[in-house]
C-alpha cells in the first residue's frame, strides 16, 4: 500500500518552528517511502483562518524545500483540500451515525454518544503502546462521560471529527504530528470504531523545548520559519537543524542535505525525548552549509544583506565579490553576519567609521610610513610577493611582523580579525590599498600633498 501522509495546518498564523518540524517529518517519510505528501488546510475556525496565512504557510514550506503532492493549490484525487470546502462530507457522515443511533442532534449540533467500556489503545510508532478506555473521556470534574461534538451548531465540524473523516477519505496511512495531539487520539479512535474504519498508524513527534527546557515560545526568540530567512539563515540549514530535532541521521552525521535525509530517514528511529532548540547548534549548522556552497550561490545569499546595509554592490563585479567571499573562508555563521564581516571589500566608508587614530603611537606611525611605501612599491601585486616583501622589511628593521600586519589589517578593514591581510590587500588592488593608506596619512598622497590626512 502506498504511504500517504499529510500536514494539516490551521491557517491562523505563520508557519512556526513546530509546524515546520511536523511538515518536515511528514515530507521525509513520504520521500523516504516514495509515497505522497498531502497538504490539508484545516480552516474550520472561521474567525481566525485567512487565505493570507494559508499563503504564508505554503511559502514557508516552499522556502524549506518541502514540496507537496496534493493540496489546495495543486489539487489531487482526494480533494478538496480545504476543510471549509468539505462541509457536505462531514454532514453526510454525521447523519449516518445519527441514523444508526450512535449520534444525536442537540439543536443544530450533532454529538457522538460515548459509551463506557470501549478500548481505545494504540501503538504509537514513536511513543509505543498507549492504553486508554472510553471511560477516560469524562466531563471535567465529573463522573459523566462527555459526548463528542461532531458538528457544531454553526455547521462547522470539530477538529477531532473532521480529522477522522479527512484522514480516512484521503487514505492517509500515517498520521505524523506533534505530541500535543496524543491526548486527542483516543477520541479519534472512538470515531474510527463508530464508522467501522481501520485507523491509520500514529507517530507523534517529541515536543520542542527552549534551552531553558520550557516549551518553545516567543520568549525564546524567532518562532516563525520566515524570521530565520530574514536573519540570514539558509533554508538548507534550517531544514537540517529541524531534522535533527528528535531524529538523527546517525552518529557523526550532523550535517546533511534534504536528499541525504530523505534517504536515511526512519520513522521508527524518532525519539520521544523532548528536543531542545539550541540556537548555537543552528548557527553551527548554518555555518557548515554556508561553507559548502559554491561561490556563486554564496554570493546570491549575501548580496541582499550588503544591499540592506547600504553597500554599493552594483559597483563591483560578481566574480570579484565571489572571490572576496571565498577569501572569507568559513567566517560568519549566517549570510547576514558574513555580509557584515566583509563590508570593507565593497566600501571604505564603514572602515573609516571603525577606525580610531589614537590606537597607533607616533613612533610606530613613523616606521609604518616607510613600511607601507615599500609595500606599495612591490611590482608583483600578489599575496605571496606582498608577504615576502613585508617579511624581509621586518627582518631588516628587527621589528615585529605582528605590529605591521595588524595595523595594515586595521587600516584596510577596520577590523581586528580578517582573512590573511596580504590576500585582502591583493584582492583590493594596489590603487585601493594606496587610497586607504593615504587617507590615514600612512603614505604621501600621490596626487597632492594637502589632502586631508584624516587621522
Ligand atoms: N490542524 C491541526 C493542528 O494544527 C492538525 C492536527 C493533526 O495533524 O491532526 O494542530
Amino acid at each position: 500500500m502506498e504511504t500517504r501522509v499529510r500536514f494539516a495546518p490551521s491557517p491562523t498564523g505563520a508557519l512556526h518552528i513546530g509546524g515546520g518540524h511536523t511538515a518536515l517529518f511528514n515530507w521525509l517519510w513520504a520521500r523516504r517511502t516514495g509515497g505522497s505528501f498531502v497538504l490539508r488546510i484545516e480552516d474550520t475556525d472561521r474567525d481566525r483562518s485567512t487565505r493570507e496565512y494559508e499563503e504564508t504557510i505554503m511559502s514557508g514550506m516552499r522556502w524549506l524545500g518541502l514540496d507537496w503532492d496534493e493540496g489546495p493549490d495543486r489539487g489531487g484525487a482526494f480533494g478538496p483540500y480545504r476543510q471549509s470546502e468539505r462541509l457536505s462530507t462531514y454532514r453526510e457522515n454525521a447523519e449516518k451515525l445519527v441514523a444508526e443511533g450512535k449520534a444525536y442532534r442537540e439543536g443544530d449540533a450533532i454529538l457522538y454518544r460515548v459509551l463506557p467500556g470501549v478500548e481505545l489503545s494504540f501503538d504509537d510508532v514513536v511513543y509505543g503502546r498507549i492504553e486508554t478506555m472510553s471511560d477516560g473521556l469524562r466531563e471535567r470534574d465529573s463522573d459523566a462521560l462527555k459526548d463528542i461534538v461532531l458538528i457544531r451548531s454553526d455547521g462547522m465540524p470539530t477538529y477531532n471529527y473532521a480529522v477522522v473523516i479527512d484522514d480516512h477519505f484521503m487514505n492517509i496511512t500515517h498520521v505524523i504530528r506533534g505530541e500535543d495531539h496524543i491526548s486527542n487520539t483516543p477520541k479519534q479512535l472512538l470515531l474510527y470504531g463508530a464508522f467501522g474504519w481501520t485507523p491509520p498508524l500514529f507517530a507523534h513527534l517529541p515536543m520542542i523545548l527552549g534551552r531553558d527546557k520550557k516549551k518553545l515560545s516567543k520568549r525564546h526568540g524567532a518562532t516563525s520559519v520566515y524570521e530565520y530567512r530574514d536573519l540570514g539563515y539558509m533554508p538548507d540549514s534550517v531544514f537540517n537543524f529541524l531534522a535533527n530535532l528528535g531524529w538523527s541521521a546517525g552518529e557523526d552525521r550532523e550535517i546533511f542535505t534534504r536528499q541525504e535525509a530523505a534517504r536515511l530517514f526512519e520513522l521508527s528511529r524518532v525519539t520521544r525525548k523532548p528536543a531542545v532548540f539550541d540556537p548555537d547548534k543552528l548557527n553551527h549548522i548554518n555555518q557548515e552549509h554556508l561553507k559548502r556552497l559554491d561561490p556563486g550561490a554564496r554570493l546570491d545569499l549575501v548580496k541582499p544583506f550588503w544591499t540592506e546595509a547600504g553597500l554599493p554592490v552594483e559597483k563591483h563585479d560578481d566574480a570579484w565579490l565571489a572571490d572576496a567571499l571565498t577569501l572569507m573562508g568559513g567566517r560568519g555563521q549566517t549570510a547576514r553576519e558574513l555580509a557584515s564581516f566583509s563590508d570593507y571589500y565593497l566600501s571604505f566608508e564603514p572602515v573609516k567609521e571603525r577606525w580610531k587614530a589614537e590606537d597607533i603611537s607616533d613612533e610606530l606611525r613613523a616606521r609604518l610610513r616607510s613600511f607601507f611605501s615599500a609595500l606599495l612599491s612591490e611590482p608583483d601585486w600578489t599575496p605571496e610577493r606582498l608577504e615576502a616583501r613585508a617579511r624581509s622589511r621586518v627582518e631588516e628593521e628587527g621589528a615585529k611582523m605582528k605590529d605591521y600586519a595588524m595595523t595594515l589589517r586595521y587600516a584596510l578593514t577596520g577590523m581586528k580579525v580578517s582573512p590573511g591581510i596580504f590576500e585582502v590587500a591583493a584582492l583590493l588592488g594596489r590603487d585601493e590599498v594606496r587610497r586607504r593608506l593615504e587617507f590615514y596619512g600612512f603614505v604621501q598622497s600621490s596626487e597632492s600633498d594637502n589632502r586631508p590626512k584624516g587621522a
